[in-house]
């Protein structure tokens, strides 16, 4: 049996009960299939030792040290045990927050093992989150650096999982080998042999096994090898076949790609006709490139009634990158529309076996290599072009402006749209815009979130059915089972990054239709503002087209950034004060939304909240950042009590937010502090300050996106990012090149360049580009030999 193929619920584990299984859910594990592909983030490797004077240098110590003596804090209920160690190296307290019976355990004198995440405070090296036993075998130290010899005892290595609210580190680990020992014999290998002997791989059975319960690193790395590398098989696969079969042609292997990031195909072997010219050019219209130049005049000339009347409207001139993208996209949609009419007109049309499986759209459904190439050649017989393509425009660029040419392109062929956004504040925001833009001139817009209710949201969806509304602006709902379209012809992504591969299919799915034997899908166009390198986009995208919008409004001035250390805050909010008082509006960002763990910080009140309900994960992560909430107040009561303050984040529900976000538009709020809610899409022209606290915790994309948020309008911008005192060195390296560079393209490239494996926070990991286990920064060699094995498997 396949590993996805174990569809029996979770619940059937032993150790999961119902509390557990509904928490699972939030890490989409529904099936035991899921849970043994949940796989470790990371590892804990404690088959070697950590002094206790290396903390700086590691994740975690793990050492073998003497208890020198027991000391308290704190009083009644709060007080607090804290061990004092010596591992022969360095001095260290262990703080026992809801942990007093380790006074009985661990006495003064005794020797033992140590494990856990250390950190300086009050000038002190603590930790309270770690693990402690006793050392078993019998040593007498009264010279400390005998200390320095001894392993400690528990030397294995510990698979370290993602977690959410309700389930701990402890209990993913026994429920997973659980259902290893129950469920987990008999998986076969998904990799054709011949890939496995070529790469040395092992079997897919060995694999599971090893990657959540290794022996040794050695083993996990070769396990995560093994499942890494088939992840992206599958998935080049998918994607190439898809590929193929919109341009019915299999891509040109990709030797390697040369320092400055160009591609280095395979010579293809003698172009001999005519077709295959053809086709080789429109497997590299896939290329990240611009397209041509067009003339204003040109452009203007090429527009339908509708887009004439908005570009009549608009207070500005577009771009040129705003004008060929739309021309561009212009051609594809009237194309499409004219073969789909030639069809429907030449009615005894030789139909192929178009789409005779709905195979076009199987993309998904991956496991089944071989069904190569030469199974669904058929499909160009009729072919009815859709677009698929990906805008890629840096943030600022204008590109809700183009979505909105596109949309009336379709329009006038009497086409409906989809306007899908990842949050609900954006997608409210671009509702609403649009509406005010497109109204006027007779178009149809309706808003519909899963928090429309229930009567006005029945009639929506029926005059969506009748064809009365042109274009439907919303989160995911907008393809949500109960909602039908009159006739579907085109989805606008916007962020795309933000949505899954899962999720463009399902709104593949819900425009296709067949007509006279031929499918029809709705044109798609998605729109990232996460550059992606030209390395990525050919390797994870070869089944769209690319175009890039590189020109920027000419009313723009590049934002001015200033990194600003941590107890320095006040320089910056000295600066955004100067700013507010010419009336101008600032935006805060934190990297969390509340700071559960604020009693650690104030020691007389420790001890609140047991540690015992977080893994020890969370418990770091929590306690180190700053908050939204608390700097709210401070900001607000102590810092600009002069000015009207609000708070968003994503806990705050999502009509209020809308508000707060509209009063922000509208200038009656001046300060908005908030989480990276408002990383994407948020557009207020008139804020022109953008502090980001603890910006090194944040990856330089996110950081690229944050600061896009201001120098939107004719002003002068300003963006803070207030750096922690402790940032490393690489993080210094982070900050440097974002002051340096606008250029979302080249911070893109190095932040895939900078970020450590398994460090993949940030928005390259959401949506189409995450795997459960390979990771396209660490595996970029695999993922070009994946590639070329797909290729070779379609091909064969
Ligand atoms: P993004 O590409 O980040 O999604 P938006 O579409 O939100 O950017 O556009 C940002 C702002 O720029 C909007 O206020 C929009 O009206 C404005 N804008 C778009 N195109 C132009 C242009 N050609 N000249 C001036 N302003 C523009
Ligand atoms: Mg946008």
């Amino acid at each position: 049996m396949k590993l996805e193929q174990i569809k029996t619920p979770v619940s059937a584990v032993s150790g999961v009960g119902p509390q557990l299984s509904k928490s699972l859910t939030r890490l989409n594990i529904f099936t035991v299939g899921d849970l043994l592909s949940h796989f470790p983030k990371d590892y804990d490797d404690k088959s070697k030792k950590v002094y206790l004077k290396d903390f700086a240098k590691v994740k975690k110590v793990h050492t073998v040290a003497k208890v020198l003596r027991h000391e308290w804090f704190g009083f009644g209920k709060m007080r607090t045990l804290k061990i004092i160690i010596n591992d022969g190296t360095a001095t260290a307290e262990l703080i026992c927050f809801n942990r007093q019976f380790l006074e009985k355990m661990i006495l003064p004198g005794s020797v033992v093992n140590v494990s856990g995440q250390f950190f300086v405070k009050y000038n002190s090296l603590q930790s309270s989150s770690f693990d402690v036993s006793k050392f078993k075998q019998n040593v007498d130290c009264n010279d400390l650096k005998q200390l320095i010899e001894l392993m400690p005892e528990d030397s294995s290595v510990i698979p370290v999982y993602k977690l959410t609210e309700g389930v701990t580190q402890k209990q993913m680990i026994k429920i997973i080998k659980n259902a290893l020992n129950q469920y987990g014999h008999g998986i076969e290998d998904e990799i054709p042999f011949e890939l496995i002997e070529k790469y040395k791989l092992v079997s897919k059975q060995q694999a599971i096994f090893m990657v959540h319960n290794p022996e040794t690193l050695e083993e996990a790395l070769a396990a995560r090898r093994t499942l890494s590398y088939e992840e992206l098989l599958k998935f080049q696969y998918a994607i190439l076949k898809r590929s193929y079969k919109r341009r019915g042609v299999i891509p040109s292997k990709i030797l390697e790609f040369d320092e400055n990031g160009n591609v280095v195909y395979e010579q293809k072997n003698q172009i001999s006709n005519v077709d295959d010219v053809k086709n080789q050019k429109s497997e590299n219209q896939n290329a990240t490139k611009n397209v041509n130049k067009i003339s204003k005049a040109e452009f203007v000339d090429s527009l339908s009634p509708l887009q004439k009347k908005l570009i009549e409207k608009i207070p500005f001139d577009l771009t040129q990158d705003q004008m060929s993208v739309i021309f561009q996209m212009d051609e594809e949609i009237d194309q499409g529309y004219l073969e789909r009419n030639k069809i429907a007109i030449e009615e005894n049309a030789t139909v192929g076996d178009v789409g005779e499986n709905g195979s076009d759209f199987d993309a998904l459904n991956v496991g089944a290599f071989g069904s190569g190439a030469s199974g669904t050649a058929g499909a160009s017989a009729v072919k009815v072009h859709t677009m698929n393509r990906l805008l890629q425009g840096d943030v600022g660029s204008g590109k809700t402006l183009v979505a909105l040419f596109v949309c009336l392109r379709a329009i006038s062929w009497k086409g409906q749209c989809a306007f899908m956004a990842p949050t609900e504040i954006l997608a409210k925001q671009h509702a609403d815009k649009i509406a005010k833009m497109l109204d006027c001139l007779g178009v149809r817009t309706a808003f519909l979130t899963g928090n429309v209710k229930s009567s006005g949201r029945n009639q929506l969806l029926k005059a969506l059915k009748d064809g009365e509304i042109d274009i439907l602006i919303g989160t995911h709902a907008l393809f949500s089972a109960n909602v039908v379209y009159n006739d579907l012809q085109l989805a606008v992504i916007d962020e795309q990054h933000r949505f899954g591969v899962a999720q463009r299919q399902a709104i593949l799915a819900k425009g296709r239709k067949a007509e006279n034997n031929v499918i029809l899908e709705p044109h798609m166009l998605m729109m990232s503002a996460t550059p992606i390198p030209q390395s990525l986009a050919l390797t994870m995208f070869s089944d769209l087209d690319i175009s890039v919008m590189k020109t920027m409004p000419s009313n723009r001035k590049p934002v001015i950034t200033y990194l600003v250390k941590e107890g320095n805050e006040k320089n910056a909010y000295d600066a955004v004060r100067k700013e507010l008082e010419k009336g101008n509006q600032a935006y805060f960002v934190y990297p969390a939304i509340e700071n559960e763990f604020e009693s650690f910080d104030d020691e007389s009140s420790a001890g609140e909240k047991s540690s015992f309900e977080y893994s020890d994960d969370e418990v770091i992560s929590t306690r180190r950042l700053k908050s939204a909430e608390r700097n709210f107040e401070h900001l607000a009561q102590t810092v600009f009590p002069e000015f009207k303050c609000a708070l968003v984040h994503g806990r705050i529900d999502d009509e209020e937010q809308s508000k707060i976000l509209n009063d922000f538009h509208s200038g009656k709020i001046q300060v908005l502090v908030a989480t990276t809610v408002i990383e994407v899409g948020v557009d207020n022209p008139k804020a022109t300050c953008m502090v980001i606290e603890q910006a090194d915790h944040f990856g330089m994309s996110q950081l690229h996106q944050l600061r896009g948020r201001v120098g939107r309008g004719g002003e002068q911008s300003y963006c803070f990012m207030i750096y922690s005192k402790n940032i490393t060195e690489s993080g210094i390296e982070r900050m440097k090149a974002l002051r340096q560079s606008a250029d979302g393209f080249y911070i893109a490239e190095q932040d895939l360049k900078n970020r450590g494996p398994g460090e993949m926070n940030g928005t390259l990991q959401a949506g189409a580009l995450e795997f459960k286990i390979a990771d396209v920064s660490r595996d970029k060699k695999m993922l070009l030999a994946a590639r070329n094995d797909a290729i070779w498997l379609l091909t064969k």
